[in-house]
């Protein structure tokens, strides 16, 4: 199913009334790491609507290397993300870990991500699809092309057509940069199947300043969007401090973008 009448077929994947996935539009995603706190994602929502963001992110279930590092802020959390979707008429995305979580995150967000470390998660990956929302499927962390385009048709072949996929960088042996972005994945993807592809550069580099030259090159490449990490203050973030941007500089990368992507 995912591979299915690639050459003539593109997926559009809606998560609003507006904003779509594998249109002509370009779809950023903007956030934290986590949700912290209904002032922090106030702020979030407010410079980043303003900046034609499309959507908002913010974990509040968070698969932490370290089981005594923050965990999330949990269904209180998903609160303050229904709360800011309301006000600022903003869809908004976050992951979902494990079955018991798919009912209440798909009450509260627009769309259900999967994180890289669940790619490979098969009941999870089957349930999902009957979860009734669009599903933001990331790589998982050494996980190959094939076995990627397989993992969507998990959720495909369980019924559910709405699925993105999600380049967020691969291990290797060099550890300058956290991930190695594979934008040549991101090409092929592109080819070999029907369904929208997007590019998250923050976990992938790990450092904010390598983001907005990864975003642009995501672009170049033909993805359909991109998942950003920013925070109001990057440093003091309680996740992924190093590669969070301002909202200063998030707000001047989107306008960058804009010229490549009307470009391409
Ligand atoms: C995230 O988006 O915050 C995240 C944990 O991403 P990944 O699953 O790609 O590591
Ligand atoms: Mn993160």
């Amino acid at each position: 199913l995912a591979k299915q009448s690639h050459s003539s077929h593109q997926t559009i994947v809606k998560l609003s009334q507006t904003v779509a996935f594998g249109g002509e539009e370009l779809v950023i995603i903007g956030g934290p790491c986590a949700v912290e706190s209904l002032e922090q994602m106030e702020t979030v929502a407010q410079k980043l609507s303003a900046a034609s963001v499309q959507a908002l992110r913010g974990g509040v279930y968070k698969p932490r290397t370290s089981p005594y590092a923050f965990q999330g802020m949990g269904e209180e959390g998903l609160e303050v993300l229904a709360k800011v979707r309301s006000r600022y008429n903003i869809p908004v995305i976050t992951e979902v870990m494990s079955i018991s979580q798919i009912e209440v995150v798909a009450a509260h967000a627009d769309m259900l991500q999967i994180g890289s470390r669940n790619m490979q998660n098969f009941d999870l990956l089957k349930a999902l699809g009957q979860a009734g929302k669009p599903i933001l499927l990331k790589r998982g962390l050494a996980a190959t092309i094939e076995e990627f385009v397989m993992a969507a048709e998990y959720i495909l072949s369980h019924g559910n057509p709405d699925v993105v996929l999600c380049e967020r960088g691969i291990r290797s042996f060099d550890n300058y940069t956290r991930n190695v972005l594979d934008l040549a994945a991101v090409a092929a993807l592109k080819q070999i199947t029907h369904l929208p592809v997007i590019v998250d550069p923050s976990h992938a580099v790990g450092k904010r300043e390598l983001v907005a030259p990864m975003a642009k090159a995501a672009i170049a490449c033909g993805a359909d969007g991109l998942i950003i990490e920013c925070h109001p203050e990057p440093e003091k973030s309680v996740s992924d401090a190093r590669q969070a941007l301002s909202l200063e500089d998030m707000v001047n990368l989107v306008d960058s973008l804009k010229p490549i992507a009307a470009a391409i």
